[in-house]
């Protein structure tokens, strides 16, 4: 059970660096879902939740009337909602910042572009319904297998649940889309472990991104603790000829199922970055 101290924060909003998206906004600092890949603990300033990535949550308890205050003066844009954080971890079950936070950015013309690993995202499928010119859904899912899922996500639901939540809510008209990634050698970099993903989710997704695993100091060793011989994971990463290869086979799945794809996230091209500015412009 994760600790979920409160903390006062300056701001609701950040300026967003990532293509898609004017701002983020992320209601907690660390995430509950624990991944023992997640890179986001590299981002944050309070170093007692980066060296207890899973088990110490902070709770923005300002966020809310920073935000009603900021959306009043900013200029209304897309906001990535969460970019280092699930906005849809077990203590927004109780808190409600999100579906709160989501309520003030529509009500202010902003749009909302949603990424979670949570199937929690379906308590808030009234106003994602009523909304859907002004929000997309992506949901996280990097394999099928429970079991590798529970190993590498150790804090987050099911991957079968997120495929179902998915369909649902693409189903109620909301744009959604899949995040396969990151791509981790030996674990889910096969093309047969891709198509099962997609095919589970099949007719449900507008748009595939794709991104393989970074490295940084703490993420090695998080992962060094949980997965043998991080060695020959890291060389492959570092290979040139290993990622090629595996954005070649995915793009074949991604041609032979009929889905849009963004196959490499990570060394985009200029017509898949094209692909992703297209999806965002019809937000
Ligand atoms: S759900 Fe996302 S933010 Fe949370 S630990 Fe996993 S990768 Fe990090």
């Amino acid at each position: 059970m994760a600790s979920c101290p409160r903390v006062r924060v300056r701001t609701a909003l950040s300026r967003s660096g990532l293509p898609d998206l004017d701002y983020s906004l992320n209601p907690y600092v660390g995430c509950q879902h624990g991944c023992v890949y997640c890179y986001a603990r590299e981002y944050t300033r309070y170093r007692e939740v980066a060296d207890r990535w899973g088990s110490l949550v902070y709770v923005k308890e300002n966020l809310l009337s920073l935000l009603e205050s900021e959306t009043k003066r900013l200029k209304p844009g897309t906001v990535g909602l969460s970019t280092v954080t699930d906005p849809y971890q077990p203590v927004e079950s109780v808190l409600k910042l999100t579906r709160r936070s989501i309520e003030i950015l529509l009500k202010r013309g902003f749009k909302v572009s949603i990424q979670t690993k949570s199937p929690l995202v379906l308590r808030d499928l009234d106003i994602l319904a009523t909304n859907k010119d002004s929000v997309d859904v992506g949901f996280t899912i990097i394999t099928l297998d429970p079991r590798v899922a529970s190993l590498l996500e150790p804090g987050a639901p099911p991957p079968a649940g997120r495929a179902e939540a998915l369909r649902r809510i693409s189903e109620r008209g909301v744009r959604t889309w899949l995040f396969y990634g990151p791509v981790i050698p030996g674990f889910n970099d096969d093309s047969e472990s891709f198509a099962g993903v997609l095919e589970a989710v099949a007719g449900g997704i507008d748009l595939v991104l794709v991104d393989k695993l970074r490295i940084t100091p703490r993420v090695r060793a998080s992962l060094s603790s949980t997965i043998e011989d991080i060695g020959r994971i890291e060389t492959a990463v570092r290979s040139g000829a290993w990622w090629s290869g595996v954005v070649e086979e995915f793009e074949k799945v991604c041609a032979r199922l009929g889905v849009r794809c963004l196959a490499s996230l990570a060394e985009p091209s200029g017509a898949a970055m094209k692909d992703l500015e297209r999806f965002a412009s019809g937000r």
